[in-house]
């Protein structure tokens, strides 16, 4: 290839080896110009759970995209966006009645922040302040920046973000300092929400935490009229093994935002969606209390489409099944571990499972992540660590045998590249 002029995402270019061009994506698979393949064992970036290039969602773009492109949404609307609505009204948990279309996971979280502020404006009880948990990541716009964790991702942004509340992220044995915190922190009825990664928190390490505190949040929350956001942008669709990780801590949230998996990962769409409470205190015949948000593809009927295509996939093939097998399979593949001198931790919630290396240095700047990175792609493996955290996402279409393989490239990366206990 020429000389790229293509600025890529999370990327240092100057230390970046050449970058794969890929030309082919099918199943768990990316294929190289060369021929090659590589195993794609993070679901590209999270998002693609039943593999690349189902072929129900392909054909269901097909079909859509012969009839409708883009469509303004203020003021119209179409089928796939109503059918794709009830849908997801039917599978969320129960009370969130209504469903706010937008393209990223971070626009559907700055969504639910602008929701939450307007709930309390238009219902006459300002709140102002947002409680975040420690470590968490809700992405790279200003807002998402703000409510996630302060480092090396938006350090030099600082000036840019806004001030928030955190209760600390809730560790084996520490459970109840997380619950305190929230506690004291709500006493002064000043907090809108709470913003919190259910069950797993991604990009801040994929630290687990138990359902139960969760379950024990959403009561602090409703005791102090503090609504509870659940960001389920990455553990949606399966992930942790249930359809929303929500699901196990038995709790419904007043504000859901999922992405990712919601078009099985092929095509950008996001949704928020809310209780009946909080659209009631936008509707009004008082225009300023509109819910001001909007960006130009808002329910592009085309990702619409994917979406319930995913949405049939779910309803026609075993995908509980494929994730209750998967999710077996990244456990017996973390005992592997159990004793390997060269790991301080394994743990894993449903399909998604982490090692930590021990290593000289963690963070995600750590010296060791691109290593890591280049020695797995050697092998024709895709496996993005996150610092010294080692973990695999993979589509629920991997076979027992590439998860073997993927365990045993983690056993020789770990003789490699780490130190003895
Ligand atoms: N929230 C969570 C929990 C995420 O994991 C991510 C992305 O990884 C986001 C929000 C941001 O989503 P997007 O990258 O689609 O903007």
């Amino acid at each position: 290839m020429s000389q790229s002029q293509v600025w890529h995402p999370f990327t240092q270019h100057a230390l970046e080896p050449a970058m794969p061009e890929i030309v082919l994506t099918e199943g768990a698979y990316l294929h190289k110009a060369d021929g090659s393949r590589i195993l794609d064992a993070i679901s590209s970036w999270w998002v693609v759970t039943h593999g690349h290039r189902h072929p129900r969602i392909m054909k269901a773009i097909e079909t859509a995209a012969s009839t409708l492109d883009q469509i303004i949404f203020a003021g119209f609307t179409h089928e796939p966006a109503e059918r794709l609505a009830k849908a997801l009204v039917g599978l969320a948990p129960s009370g969130l009645d209504w469903v706010f279309y937008s393209d990223s996971g971070s626009t559907a979280v700055e969504v639910a922040l602008k929701m939450a502020l307007g709930y309390f404006r238009n219902i006459g009880a300002p709140r102002s302040r947002i409680v975040v948990m420690e470590h968490s990541y809700h992405g790279d716009t200003i807002g998402t920046m703000s409510v996630g964790a302060r480092g090396v991702f938006n350090a030099a942004y600082e000036p840019l973000l806004f001030e928030v509340d955190t209760i600390p992220f809730p560790a084996a044995g520490r459970e109840q300092e997380t619950l305190d915190r929230f506690e004291a922190v709500v006493g002064d009825r000043r907090a809108a929400a709470l913003i919190v990664e259910p069950l797993v928190l991604g990009a801040g390490g994929m630290l687990m935490y138990p359902a139960w505190v969760l379950t024990e949040l959403r009561k602090i929350a409703e005791a102090s009229g503090t609504l509870l956001i659940a960001d389920e942008v990455m553990t949606g669709w399966g992930r942790t093994g249930t359809m929303f990780a929500c699901e196990q801590a038995s709790i419904s949230p007043d504000i859901l935002c999922t992405s990712k998996g919601l078009t099985g990962g092929a095509i950008p769409l996001a949704v928020t969606l809310a209780t009946d409470a909080i659209f009631q205190a936008h509707y009004s015949e008082d225009r300023k209390k509109t819910f001001f948000h909007s960006s130009s593809y808002t329910a592009n009927p085309i990702t619409c489409a994917a979406a319930i295509a995913n949405v049939e996939i779910w309803q026609n093939e075993p995908v509980a099944e494929r994730i209750t097998a998967l999710s077996a399979k990244q456990a017996a593949g973390l005992r592997r571990f159990g004793d390997n001198p060269f790991f301080t931790d394994s743990r894993a919630t449903g399909t998604i499972a982490a090692l930590d290396l021990r290593t000289g240095s963690a963070g995600y700047l750590a010296e060791i992540g691109p290593k890591l990175r280049a020695f797995f792609l050697d092998k024709g493996l895709l496996v993005r660590p996150l610092g010294n955290v080692v973990y695999l996402l993979p589509p629920y279409c991997v076979t027992g045998d590439e998860l073997d393989r993927l365990y045993n490239a983690i056993e020789e990366a770990g003789e490699r590249f780490g130190s003895r206990a």
